[in-house]
């Protein structure tokens, strides 16, 4: 049972409620049926005062899931982007957002009748709130070992569209992250039904070939915010960027190989299966990626300022 962190408040449609007074009910539809939609921010503590890092493009991704899906989403993006403004002032030292749109009623139909989607926005630390709290939970690794995922692929993009961040997207790629992890791994690499590259399961993919960054197209993985960052701070530090078809013999044969996520942002990936990547240890590529990703989302580079939200 996940212990509650208690001194926590949480928007929901509206209005702030304790944390442990955040529930639904096991029966509601985006519990049984898996239709959440969801987006989650990263909140930095700068010199400036908390900072939320491209909270309008994350805002414009939980919409665009929302199309996909048909969800109705009873909101303006500006009228979200000012309460998680607000969740973070509410919530004192966060680090993580987190934005959900769930159904919350009990439907008796697969399909529900008329789906009254709640918003609910959480602002929290995940050390102190999350991890510390529960003695089974781990911080994120802080080099990765990939395990190359061959029994399925990325997505069935006639079911789910990769770009869609709805939880029953994620299923499949927790199944096999469990097999992984039993191996000794710490994540997997998904591969795409043509068996290109495509992603990790909660973050996209970099290989470093002749001194450019190369991540697969757009069209085959989540449109990941720190992707997409990762590109335009690319030229800033004179790394070429390609984004093309990648096949797995050119991965495990890079210079270097790094993912982008919310949780970590840039992230050294050392071992594919079981060949070492760079020697095992974090290419130059990707530490100076990494570093001027952190600098930007400190608050330190003033031309990437309109990337932070600052909320006090
Ligand atoms: N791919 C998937 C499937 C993900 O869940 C995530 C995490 N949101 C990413 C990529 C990375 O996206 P972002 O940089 O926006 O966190």
């Amino acid at each position: 049972m996940t212990e509650m962190a208690t001194d926590r408040w949480i928007w929901r449609d509206g209005e702030f409620i304790p944390w442990a007074d955040a529930t639904v009910h096991v029966l509601s539809q985006s519990l049984q049926r898996g239709t959440l939609a969801f987006d989650y921010m990263s909140v930095h503590q700068t010199e400036q005062g908390p900072a939320i890092l491209k909270l309008g493009p994350h805002i414009a991704r939980l919409f665009e899931t929302g199309r996909i899906m048909g969800l109705p989403l009873d909101y303006t993006p500006a009228e979200l982007e000012s309460a998680c403004i607000d969740a973070v002032r509410k919530n004192p030292g966060a680090t993580s957002l987190k934005i959900s749109a769930l159904i919350p009623s009990i439907e008796v139909e697969l399909v529900p009748q008329d789906p009254t989607v709640s918003v609910v926005i959480a602002a929290y630390d995940s050390r102190k709130d999350i991890i510390d709290k529960n003695p089974g939970e781990m911080p994120h690794a802080k080099e990765l070992s990939l395990k190359i995922e061959r029994s399925i692929s990325n997505r069935r993009e006639d079911v789910i569209p990769a770009q869609a961040k709805v939880a029953a997207n994620y299923t499949a790629a927790l199944f096999a992250k469990w097999r992984a992890r039993r191996e000794g791994y710490d994540d997997i690499l998904l591969l795409d039904d043509g068996q290109f590259v495509a992603e990790c399961s909660t973050s996209n993919i970099f290989a470093v070939i002749d001194g450019a960054i190369v991540t697969p197209p757009e069209n085959r993985v989540l449109h990941g915010v720190t992707r997409s960052s990762v590109l335009a701070i690319a030229p800033a530090v004179d790394v070429p960027v390609a984004e093309r078809d990648l096949t797995v013999a050119e991965l495990i044969g890079a210079q270097e190989v790094f993912c982008t996520g919310t949780s970590v942002g840039v992230w050294p990936v050392v071992r594919i299966d079981d060949k070492a990547i760079n020697g095992g240890v974090m290419g130059p590529i990707t530490r100076k990626l990494r570093d001027k990703h952190r600098q930007i989302v400190s608050g330190q580079d003033s031309a990437f300022l309109d990337w932070l939200t600052f909320c006090n």
